[in-house]
């Protein structure tokens, strides 16, 4: 059987989490915490890394900082995952839902103007499958209308936007502010677990403090402030030791991970492509991005196709699966959507389906799978 997705361990994790135990400090905030940020900020360029619980956390900080109130509109893609909505629903927002470019799920950049409004507080562009959105004209937006970007970066950790000035810059340092997630499905995990990153000043000393629980708990560590107490709002958003160091396991072998992934990213993309099929669209990575390699999708004719070409594969024990149904559909926005039609979310919802992929995945299983979608097509 080959399953959607299997985590993968690197082997150092179990010893790492050992270790964190026999330190004694197993809450949030210690050695692993620290290791792991810090590489996040050195490799990425964010000016403030802070580990989380999942992504969704991280992006329920970027509502809280971004000071969301009852009535601010936040533009966000249809297709994505119900995360990106619920964090700025949670402080009172209404979204405003866009559509994706028709041969890309990403958010269309050209769309996103006609929708900003004097209520616009932030556009929330979603990395799809780990390649980058437009951001040289969402951050034009930006800029010109005065709204913040806080990426979804979910899926985008190790992935780059080659701006217009030839600059490449990692996924997440690009907006104010960003999520990450290293929720099991992600290309590097520790079960559940998340990143708020952070690139404007003006955010860093507030996030820490929602951080830990309304409190200036992290100062009085550092010795900045003599005593710490209730300052601000926050939540217990940050990871125990025991997450980080299991996280600090995978860090260390992010390199491996993405060199592997890529391998088996390729390997799907040339065999597909030799089918030179009219009934499958490819994956398009615009010149802008690149690709960390996090997943692998096709797009299928229309629903029908998706059903059959998913029953036919899992019936030969290859197990794909589809992705995200439109939000402004969803049962619980579907009335407070604006009633604009995204026909683009809707194909994706529709004929999207995702191939099996994880470190373990050998090239000979995706031959495997090549060639049984090959036999499905020329039936
Ligand atoms: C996985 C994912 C999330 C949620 O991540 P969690 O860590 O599970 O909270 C949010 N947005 C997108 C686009 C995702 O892919």
């Amino acid at each position: 059987m080959i399953p959607f997705n299997k985590p993968y361990l690197t082997g150092k994790e179990t010893q790492y989490i050992e270790d964190a135990v026999k330190t004694g400090k197993i809450s949030g905030n210690g050695k692993y915490t620290k290791m792991c940020q810090d590489f996040f900020e050195q490799h990425y360029g964010f000016k403030k890394s802070l580990l989380a619980t999942s992504c969704t956390d991280a992006l329920e900080m970027c509502a809280i900082l971004a000071d969301i109130q009852p009535g601010d509109e936040v533009i966000i893609p249809s297709y994505t995952f119900v995360s990106t909505a619920i964090a700025f629903i949670r402080q009172g927002a209404k979204v405003i839902f866009a559509d994706s470019y028709s041969n890309n799920p990403n958010i269309d950049a050209e769309k996103i103007e006609g929708l900003i409004t004097t209520r616009t507080k932030a556009i929330v562009p979603v990395h799809y499958a780990g390649v980058a959105c437009d951001m040289d004209t969402i951050i034009e937006l930006a800029d010109k209308y005065g709204i913040l970007v806080i990426e979804d970066a979910a899926q985008a950790i190790d992935s780059y936007h080659i701006g217009k000035d030839g600059r490449k810059r990692a996924l997440g340092s690009i907006g104010h502010m960003a999520a990450f997630s290293f929720h099991e499905t992600k290309n590097i995990i520790s079960g559940e677990g998340g990143m708020l990153a952070i690139n404007d000043d003006r955010f860093i000393q507030r996030a820490e403090i929602i951080w830990e629980k309304g409190t200036n708990r992290a100062e009085f560590f550092r010795g900045e402030v003599n005593k710490y107490g209730w300052v601000d709002i926050g939540s217990s958003f940050l990871p125990s030791e025991v997450i980080a160091a299991f996280l600090w396991a995978q860090i260390e072998n992010i390199n491996d991970i993405q060199e592997k992934r890529k391998n088996i990213w390729d390997a799907y993309y040339k065999g597909i492509k030799e089918m030179n099929s009219s009934l499958i669209s490819l994956p398009v990575i615009p010149d802008y991005a690149t690709n960390n390699a996090h997943m692998f999708y096709l797009v299928l004719q229309n629903i029908d196709q998706r059903t059959q070409f998913i029953n036919n594969l899992k019936s030969k024990d290859i197990h794909p699966v589809f992705h995200y149904l439109s939000l402004h559909k969803s049962d619980y926005y579907k009335n407070k959507h604006d009633g604009r039609e995204l026909v683009c979310s809707d194909k994706f919802s529709d004929c999207l389906v995702r191939l099996p992929f994880y470190y373990e995945l050998s090239i000979d299983d995706v031959h495997q799978i090549v060639n049984t979608i090959t036999i499905f097509y020329n039936k």
